[in-house]
């Protein structure tokens, strides 16, 4: 399904950063309105999950987020998704602790 991705600040706070915010399965819903199964930003943000209708704002947003997790943590989706599958991994092993 369509993923869009769009420069937004995760908050209603002007001191907030512009994030890339990904809206996953989005779908039309009339004019400026998408439904989204959920909304995150690449630097892990979660906004919303479990079915929202996102309104776009005009809201003057940069072409370029200005959060540098954001940008460093642009890459290619497939390349992410095989980086949290080693991490979810990561997490699952148990940790042995010896004494020595
Ligand atoms: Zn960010």
């Amino acid at each position: 399904m369509a993923e869009m991705q769009i420069v937004a600040k995760a908050l209603n706070d002007f001191g907030d950063d512009w994030h890339w915010v990904i809206l996953h399965d989005a779908e039309p819903r009339g004019d400026r309105r998408f439904h989204a199964s959920h909304v995150d930003t690449i630097c892990g943000i979660l906004l919303d999950e479990g079915g929202v209708v996102v309104t776009l704002h005009d809201t003057g947003a940069p072409d370029q987020p200005n959060c540098p997790r954001c940008l460093s943590g642009r890459m290619d989706p497939a390349l992410r998704l095989a980086l949290e599958e080693v991490l979810e991994r990561a997490e699952a092993v148990p940790v042995t602790v010896r004494p020595r």
